[in-house]
Formats: C-alpha cells, sequence, structure tokens
C-alpha cells in the first residue's frame, strides 16, 4: 500500500488516510490501533471527550512502530476552553496519550455560545511555539468563526475536520478553506456506515470490484480530502487503507457528486448547537 500525503500551511504533512476512534471503547483501542498501524496506517484520530487516549498510547505502543513515524491527532473538549483551561488540559491529554507531543491538536467545536474559542486558539498558538503540538487546527468551525480566529491572532489553523460525506458534500466551506489555506478532513466520511448500502455507491463497487467503503473512502481522496474511517473489525481496517491501487473515472465522480443534499447532515450544526 502506497500511502499518499497532504501539506499544511505551517509546512508539515499529514497521511490522508487515518484511522477514527471515536465510539471506540478504551479497552478495544489497543488493538484497534496496533492492528491498524500493522496494516500500514500511519495516522490515528482521537479526541479527550472519546475517553480512550490512554487506550490509543497504549496501541501505540503495542505496535512496534516507532512514535515519529506516527501522526497523532487529539482535540480539545468544549468545556476546557479558555486560555489557561486548555493548557492543563493538552497536558492531561499527553499524558493519557503517553507521549510528549501530538502532530495535530484540534479545537473540537466552536461552541460559539461560550465565546471563549479565540481565548482557546491563543493558548493553541503557546503550544505550537513549544513544539507539543506540532500543527494547530480546529473542528466544527464555521466561515465566521474561521475569520475570527485568524483576524485576531493573524494564524491560519492547518485544517478544519467537519462532517463530510456523498450525502453532505461541503462544498461551499470547502471554498472557503481553499482560499484561505486550509486542508479539510471528513469526519464521518462513511455516514457512520450509513452510505455503505446507498444504490449508487454499490453500483459504483461493483464496477471496480470493491467494497462500498473502499469506494467512499476513495471518493474522499480523489476529491484532495483526509479522511479518517473508523473501524474496530481487522478484516474493516484493512479494507479501508486499501484504496491506493485503482481510481474512480469521471462518471463515477459525477455520479457521487449528485448524492449530494442539503438535508444530508448527521450530526449537530455547529452554529446553532447548544453545547
Ligand atoms: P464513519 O463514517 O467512519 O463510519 C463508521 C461506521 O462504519 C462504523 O459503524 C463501522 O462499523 C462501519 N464501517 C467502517 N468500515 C467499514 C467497512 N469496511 N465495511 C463495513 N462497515 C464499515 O463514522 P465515524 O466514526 O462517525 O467517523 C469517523 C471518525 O471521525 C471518528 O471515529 C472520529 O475520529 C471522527 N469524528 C469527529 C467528529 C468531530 O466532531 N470532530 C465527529 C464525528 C466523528
Amino acid at each position: 500500500t502506497t500511502q499518499s500525503t497532504i501539506t499544511f500551511n505551517d509546512g508539515n504533512s499529514i497521511p490522508q488516510v487515518g484511522l477514527g476512534v471515536w465510539q471506540t471503547p478504551e479497552n478495544v483501542a489497543p488493538s484497534a490501533v496496533s492492528t491498524a498501524l500493522k496494516a500500514g496506517y500511519r495516522h490515528v484520530d482521537t479526541a479527550a471527550i472519546y475517553e480512550n487516549e490512554d487506550g490509543v498510547g497504549e496501541g501505540i505502543r503495542q505496535s512496534g512502530v516507532a512514535r515519529k513515524d506516527i501522526f497523532l491527532t487529539t482535540k480539545l473538549w468544549n468545556e476546557a476552553q479558555g486560555f489557561d483551561s486548555t493548557l492543563k488540559a493538552f497536558d492531561a491529554s499527553l499524558k493519557r496519550l503517553g507521549t510528549d507531543y501530538v502532530d495535530l491538536y484540534l479545537i473540537h467545536w466552536p461552541a460559539p455560545r461560550r465565546d471563549l474559542y479565540v481565548d482557546t486558539w491563543k493558548a493553541f498558538l503557546r503550544l505550537k511555539e513549544e513544539g507539543r503540538a506540532r500543527s494547530i487546527g480546529v473542528s466544527n468551525f464555521a466561515k465566521e468563526h474561521l475569520d475570527r480566529i485568524i483576524g485576531e491572532t493573524g494564524v491560519t489553523p492547518v485544517l478544519n475536520q467537519i462532517e463530510l460525506h456523498p450525502t453532505f458534500q461541503q462544498k461551499a466551506l470547502r471554498e472557503v478553506h481553499e482560499k484561505l489555506g486550509i486542508k479539510t478532513q471528513s469526519w464521518s466520511p462513511l455516514g457512520q456506515g450509513k452510505l455503505l448500502t446507498n444504490a449508487v455507491i454499490s453500483k459504483v463497487a461493483a464496477k471496480h470490484g470493491r467494497t462500498p467503503a473502499q469506494v467512499i473512502i476513495r471518493w474522499h481522496i480523489d476529491n484532495g480530502l483526509i479522511v479518517i474511517p473508523k473501524s474496530v473489525t481487522p478484516s474493516r481496517i484493512e479494507e479501508n487503507l486499501k484504496v491506493f491501487d485503482f481510481k474512480l473515472d469521471a462518471e463515477d465522480l459525477a455520479e457521487i457528486a449528485k448524492l449530494d443534499s442539503a438535508g444530508g447532515r448527521i450530526g449537530p450544526d455547529p452554529v446553532t448547537a447548544t453545547f
């Protein structure tokens, strides 16, 4: 398997496919993460709120893959927003992960009602200066939130991790990212598994002799997106990385483009979310 990477506006780069571990229990995380790393993954996406950072750290150590060869992301939970509390929460995440740096630290949600994401971003700048967060970014930010942190600090996040899948393609926000030099990372890339039985996806999969999951992951790659499918099943973890030996053609891409739907959002809307 040849992995592809995407280069950030700060010069660092990220493997385009990673393992997501939301809803992976703490005691399952070690085997899921070590299985993925042994299968060739070099990128893992966790968060403080997933309550499995200990298990992720354990999986990295069990895999035998060197820490320096792994791209590790974690995220700051909403309740820890604010300058001092961010620094404290970051230390706690590192401790649980059993590492002295992360490759990417993300503000998990803007949580605009708290109005603390600018102070939080200022703490992120300090963590980046200290080298303990090699890159810093955001998740679930709308244009107005991006404009505000960039306007107040002059520092542009390397990426924005947002809900994105064939039935919710986020074309407007992706254009905003393009203009600002922000990479797009797709969460719930398989629509939380709901898209695996979609008729169009199944047809394209049959045409290429691939699985629906592989077709969707390949669609993200062909759209220049960074993608973090979640599974705890070894055969599926392996299947989801075997996407670098085929390509979708123009006709496939055109058909999948038509699946985009304004009502396709599965998770909360970051602008109106009350947490
Ligand atoms: P997903 O779209 O990755 O779908 C996961 C589901 O699909 C699981 O139920 C799994 O069993 C199934 N699946 C995976 N591979 C399969 C395969 N090959 N064949 C059959 N079924 C398969 O959903 P997700 O977990 O919501 O999203 C992926 C990752 O994105 C998360 O684990 C997390 O890291 C991240 N995420 C971030 C946010 C955020 O707010 N930043 C929100 C949601 C998810």
